[in-house]
């Protein structure tokens, strides 16, 4: 199935990211987490590309392995980080050997300790060259890239930004998700400009449940995303407790999550971080509201 076909805001869909685990261990793990998941009947569930080494291998056999076994459809990142042309086609054509029909296609981070992209010889300096690669290529996938409602880090203006998700997009993109955010005015603000510069395809939230408050503050300082001063205070204030901060993350993105519904998003897509329990209860709560 082909994610295009599955964003509609009249039947929104629940999707859920997972990355790629180092060890055996966490690979079992992991799809006992998307066992715990499959109930919610989510639309799709994807698994992100590693920055290097073994884990991206991982994210092709795993893809495959919830597809075939599980029957729900799983999409692969890609990024274009330390490789060429040759080796984009190559794990490409894997995943369609594979019958992986969607691939989120993205430039990636710098590698640790460069603080600037360089592309590989031979290789792409950003997502929208990859884009414009796998339509050349005469692959079938449905494509998937990543957009950013509180701006990317690297860009020197919102403006700029947005003007380089419309080339990524044209390039031949169905549809793109969030960075995480935490406050819905970055998202509703980051839609209608994106609409006013003909960026027409579907915008899926990107939702990441708080559960443990130094990660997050962590993640937002990489990325870019900042965490509303009001919710940042009560973290604080229950930051040593681990119960509060499962239970204000998880009411804090049920309350964004209700909202974002009620405005009519064509999905939510939940970084779950391998974890089940959190994103459970966000969709248990919302599916029983409807
Ligand atoms: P691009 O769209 O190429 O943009 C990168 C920067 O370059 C932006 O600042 C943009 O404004 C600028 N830019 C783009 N085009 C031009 C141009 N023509 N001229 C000048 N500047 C330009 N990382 C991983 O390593 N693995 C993953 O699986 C992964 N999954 C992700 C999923 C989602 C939903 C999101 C939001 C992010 C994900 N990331 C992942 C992180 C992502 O790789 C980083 O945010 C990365 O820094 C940018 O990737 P991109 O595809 O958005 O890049």
């Amino acid at each position: 199935m082909k994610i295009r076909n599955c964003l509609n805001p009249s039947k929104p869909s629940f999707s859920f990211e997972f990355f790629p685990p180092k060890t055996d261990a966490g690979v079992a793990s992991l799809l006992r987490t998307v066992e715990e998941l499959a109930p919610l009947e989510p639309g799709f569930v994807s698994v992100t590309y590693g920055a290097g080494g073994s884990t991206r291998d991982r994210t092709v056999e795993l893809v495959t392995h919830i597809k075939q076994h599980t029957g729900i459809e799983a999409m692969a990142h890609l990024t274009c980080v330390g490789h060429t042309r040759d080796e984009l086609r190559d794990v490409l054509r894997r995943l369609g050997a594979a019958g992986i029909e969607n691939v989120l296609l993205l430039r990636g981070d710098p590698p640790q300790g460069q603080t600037k992209f360089e592309p590989v010889p031979g290789g792409f300096r950003y997502a929208e060259e990859l884009v414009r690669f796998v339509r050349e290529e005469d692959f079938n996938f449905c494509l998937g890239g990543a957009c950013y409602p509180e701006g990317h880090v690297e860009t020197a203006s919102r403006e700029d930004d947005l003007q380089h998700l419309k080339a990524k997009v044209d390039a031949g993109m169905d549809f793109v998700v969030t960075q995480l955010f935490f406050d819905n005015a970055f998202y509703f603000d980051f839609v209608e400009r994106a609409r006013r510069v003909g960026i027409n395809v579907p915008i899926v939230p990107g939702i990441m449940p708080i559960t443990n408050y130094e990660q997050v503050q962590r993640f937002t300082r990489m990325c870019g995303a900042t965490v509303p001063m009001r919710l940042a205070l009560q973290m604080e204030r229950v930051k040593d407790q681990p119960d509060a901060v499962v239970q204000l993350g998880v009411a804090h993105a049920t309350v964004q999550c209700m909202e974002l519904l009620s405005r009519g998003v064509p999905g939510i897509h939940f970084y779950t971080l391998n974890k089940s329990p959190a994103t459970r209860m966000i969709v248990g709560a919302l599916k029983g509201r409807s």
